[in-house]
């Protein structure tokens, strides 16, 4: 993937604030097994709890030193130029309907309006504050754990996320609460199967050439591959194999490995919103 670098207006930079805090009293053991079901679930548990209460609050604006690497200060890089192109595609196929949001890069722990999260609960996107956060050491995990590096993977994550903003400027997430089943037939695994279809619709404006002459985001060939290696390594059946060694589908929170790289894919090749299932809504 090619692209420029320096551009960070669509992140919002917390590293040096994030801490472990307000977590001690859970106990070690209540929080390594928090850690791991949040893990296996998808759904931040710390907040479920309510821990988030205890964290002290944080009120925005430019963070202190952040102890950082060259090789972290080029993710971030990545994270903007991404971020940034996605949502100027968004913009243009949503227009005045679309609003700008940022990407929270945090370390460890944040106090998000969604309550108290760690960096075990994965990258998560925060309907209440309208913000995406990312802990960049996930990109990591995706990498060695889980065996799907590679820049368009972590685009792929970035714009999952992104698209579960639109859903919400479009009231889709809302429509989908009201839906009480869980598993793999629940609205929940739908919306995240449609996170993943907006992601390719992205990836197909990536794939355009001449792009990175402009500016923009420039896929290269083999980066499909990279994101769809990255849609099957994260299926629940996948991870729930890895947790516990068995496949659990009326515990679904994202869908199967073989949906997600089928809606991937599925926006990956037509490049158009409407092919994700959600009909006229994203039509202007
Ligand atoms: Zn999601």
């Amino acid at each position: 993937m090619q692209w420029s670098s320096g551009n960070r207006d669509d992140i919002q930079d917390m590293r040096g604030r994030s801490g472990g805090f307000g977590v001690a009293h859970l106990g070690i053991g209540g929080f390594l097994l928090l850690l791991v079901l949040s893990w296996v679930s998808g759904t931040n548990l710390f907040s479920l709890l309510g821990t988030g209460t205890s964290a002290p609050s944080q009120t925005g604006g430019t963070t202190g030193q952040v102890a950082s690497s060259p090789a972290e200060e080029k993710l971030v890089d990545m994270v903007g130029a991404v971020t940034k192109d996605a949502q100027d595609m968004w913009a243009d196929i949503l227009g005045s309907r679309y609003q700008r949001t940022k990407v929270t890069l945090f370390r460890d722990a944040i106090q998000s309006a969604c309550g108290f999260a760690q960096s075990a609960t994965g990258p998560f996107y925060c309907p209440e504050d309208g913000r995406v956060y990312l802990d960049l050491g996930f990109f990591d995990e995706l990498s060695r754990k889980l065996g799907a590096p590679g820049d368009f993977a972590e685009a792929y994550v970035i714009t999952h996320e992104l698209g579960h903003h639109v859903q919400n400027l479009l009231g889709l997430n809302e429509r989908a609460s009201a839906d009480r089943r869980t598993g793999a037939t629940s609205a929940s695994v739908a919306l995240e199967l449609q996170a993943d279809c907006f992601a390719g619709v992205w990836g197909h404006a990536a794939s355009q050439p001449g792009r990175a002459a402009a500016g923009k985001v420039e896929l290269d060939p083999g980066d499909m591959e990279e994101a769809l290696r990255a849609a099957a390594a994260i299926g629940d059946d996948r991870l729930q194999r890895m947790a516990t060694g068995r496949v659990m589908p009326e515990r679904f929170t994202h869908g199967s490995s073989a949906q997600r790289v089928e809606w991937f894919r599925r926006g990956m090749e037509t490049g158009d919103p409407r092919s994700c299932g959600v009909g006229a809504a994203t039509t202007r």
